[in-house]
């Protein structure tokens, strides 16, 4: 049951909002994404006991939540330094629900720069409601703050104080302005059509099926076109499959 919560959250937001759960309809939502738009087309053949009193199935998983807070500086010892172009008090934890490739809820943590919080609680909300997969969702310190190391695990991560990729130049990430997303099923590939990690190397193309994967024009890169954030995969030459950025670059 997808409610629609999303009304602008106010700022601070996140706080998972109790929805009066209007749904009679048990709606077991099927993992199936179907498009974001359009609703009902299929009529359910619901004939499961249509329980009036709705009660809460324990079969349903939790309704999304996400929770923003400060985040202390241990917790980030190898992303942050003195010297990044954003302070540490200008960051955000994000702890929230995603969905799983198991196909169950889980918990995950994003830190990204307080600007952009609502940004990125309003995208992960949908992709959770739309039950679309994510492998894990960790802070790249858990990584000693290694970009390779986390995108070989498959890690969604957002900041990270580094330069970009092949230049001296900061990184988007660095200013907690960039997400990557399952960057395994969605890497950065080279204008040759190379990537640097051998298990992703059968996800180098597009369009493509498979868990995980975005494609150009889909409802994930819509979600993030709408909050103002660019896919990486419309890049020329050098495509980056996993990254969203708030404007671009
Ligand atoms: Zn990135």
């Amino acid at each position: 049951m997808a409610f629609v919560v999303l009304a602008s959250v106010s700022c601070g937001a996140g706080e998972p909002v109790a929805s009066p759960a209007t749904s009679a309809r048990a709606d077991r939502t099927p993992a199936s994404p179907t498009s974001a738009t359009d609703t009902s087309t299929d009529t359910s053949t619901d004939t499961s006991a249509p329980s009036p009193t709705a009660s809460p199935s324990p079969a349903e998983p939790p309704a999304f939540s996400a929770k923003v807070t400060p985040i202390a500086r241990e917790r980030l010892g190898y992303s942050w330094r003195p010297g990044c172009p954003v302070h540490y008090r200008d960051l955000r934890l994000i702890t929230m629900s995603f969905w799983g490739f198991d196909d169950k809820p889980h918990t995950g943590e994003l830190v990204v720069n307080k600007a952009v919080t609502d940004d990125v609680v309003t995208v992960f909300r949908k992709l959770y409601d739309w039950r679309w997969p994510i492998r894990q969702m960790k802070l790249v310190d858990v990584y000693k703050g290694d970009d390779y190391d986390s995108i070989d695990a498959d890690n969604t991560s957002a900041f990270n104080c580094r330069p970009a990729t092949g230049s001296s130049n900061w990184s988007n990430h660095a200013y907690g302005k960039a997400i990557d997303l399952n960057p395994r099923e969605n890497p950065y590939v080279t204008a040759s059509g190379s990537t640097a990690h051998q298990n992703a190397k059968k996800y180098t193309k597009r369009p493509m099926k498979g868990k995980g994967v975005i494609n150009p024009g889909d409802k994930v890169v819509k979600a993030f076109a709408q909050v103002g954030w660019e896919w990486g995969g419309y890049w020329s030459g050098t495509k980056d499959f996993q990254h969203f950025s708030k404007g671009g670059g």
